[in-house]
């Protein structure tokens, strides 16, 4: 029997296989890299053998041939690297060039970006002109029979895990927020090989002109996202100043108050405080929720916490799904007997 061949199909299936390796592009600043760069080599890495191709790192700045080194140790075997002194400061147009000028050239499978202001920015823009998809905010990314990326993120306001591909168009891009994929470990000198590249753009071809940088971040901005312990109070804690409770028991932890989405709402905390969906992703050692009753928005944000303790006097409160410890009781009575356990330890 003879087989019957779509010529369309056998067309797309040839230009797809033009396409091989998996690419993680290194977001940095000055020089300094954003860490959400090594999270996704390590998961890149998981998807390079799932795919048996190349695991490559895009390095793009000015003196930046160290983040090189540090993307091998992190799990890249290679890395596209363009070094010049037009690409110090991040302008979409330069960079924007820089990478689809790569892309081009040495086509990718899978290009992967933290979903930070830069990435975001970036990942679009490219995605338009190579003209591909892109799935923004992924919360989780694998490889199908047939070589697609599936890439899960939360859909319709967080209520379903909808999971997209992009079936007919290489390469397939994805950003994923800081904290949601585990850092890899370390490889101290592990090894790979630097591909230089240039890319012609002049700093008279670029709009953008940098004329000085002044930082937003304030000297006592509490980082959420990077704590170890986090304290997070919700619609429970009743008013602004049983906040101070939370900061007394995180204080002992040697860790910071975090908040769900009622609790900023409500203008108890700042919105840079807010963990879920459309606020910070975390990854603490410790999440402890008090009188957060674990809404999926809220869970999407910290449920990949090593340990979750959930204090909650409603025991039927979707926040005990995911919780390692439940305690069912008043928050107010429970927050203080732990503080002042902790403090005669
Ligand atoms: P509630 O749901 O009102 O829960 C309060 C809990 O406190 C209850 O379970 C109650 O039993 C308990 N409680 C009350 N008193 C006590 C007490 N004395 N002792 C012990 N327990 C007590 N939410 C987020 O958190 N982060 C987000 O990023 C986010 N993004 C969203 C994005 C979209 C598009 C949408 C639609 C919603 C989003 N939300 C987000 C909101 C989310 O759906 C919930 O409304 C919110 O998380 C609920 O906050 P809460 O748990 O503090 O309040």
């Amino acid at each position: 029997v003879e087989e019957e061949i779509d010529p369309e199909a056998a067309a797309l299936a040839k230009k797809l296989a033009e396409y091989k390796g998996v690419w993680v592009f290194v977001e940095q600043t000055e020089g300094e890299p954003a860490k959400v760069s090594w999270e996704l080599l390590g998961k890149g890495k998981e998807l390079a053998r799932a795919l048996d191709v190349e695991l490559a790192a895009i390095v793009i700045g000015d003196n930046v041939e160290h983040l090189c080194r540090e993307a091998f140790a992190h799990g890249a075997e290679k890395a596209y690297l363009i070094d010049a002194p037009v690409f110090r400061y991040y302008r979409t147009q330069a960079y924007l060039k820089a990478v689809c000028h790569l892309v081009e050239t040495y086509k990718p499978e899978v290009i992967l970006m933290g979903a930070t202001g830069l990435g975001r920015d970036l990942a679009g823009a490219v995605a338009t002109v190579v003209g591909t998809g892109l799935t923004a905010d992924c919360t989780g990314l694998a490889i199908d029979d047939k070589r697609n990326l599936m890439q899960t993120r939360p859909a319709f306001g967080g209520n379903i895990m909808a999971t997209i591909m992009c079936d007919k168009f290489r390469p397939q891009m994805a950003t994923v927020r800081p904290h949601v994929m585990p850092m890899p470990e370390r490889q101290e000198g592990a090894g790979g090989e630097i591909v230089r590249e240039s890319c012609p753009i002049a700093e008279e071809d670029i709009l953008v002109k940098v004329l000085e940088i002044i930082s937003d971040r304030k000297k006592d901005q509490v980082d959420v996202a990077g704590a170890d312990f986090i304290v997070s109070g919700g619609r429970g804690l009743m008013a602004k100043e049983n906040f101070a409770m939370l900061q007394e028991l995180a204080d002992e932890l040697g860790g910071v108050v975090g908040a769900s989405r009622s609790a900023v709402d409500a203008g108890w905390m700042p919105q840079e405080r807010q963990v879920g969906q459309t606020g910070k992703t975390v990854r603490p050692k410790i999440y402890i929720a008090c009188g957060i009753s674990g809404a999926i928005q809220h869970l999407v944000g910290m449920q990949d916490s090593d340990i979750v303790i959930a204090i909650n006097r409603d025991k039927d409160a979707p926040i005990f799904e995911v919780a390692t410890y439940g305690i069912v009781g008043d928050l107010f009575k429970i927050i203080p007997a732990i503080t002042n356990r902790l403090r005669e330890l």
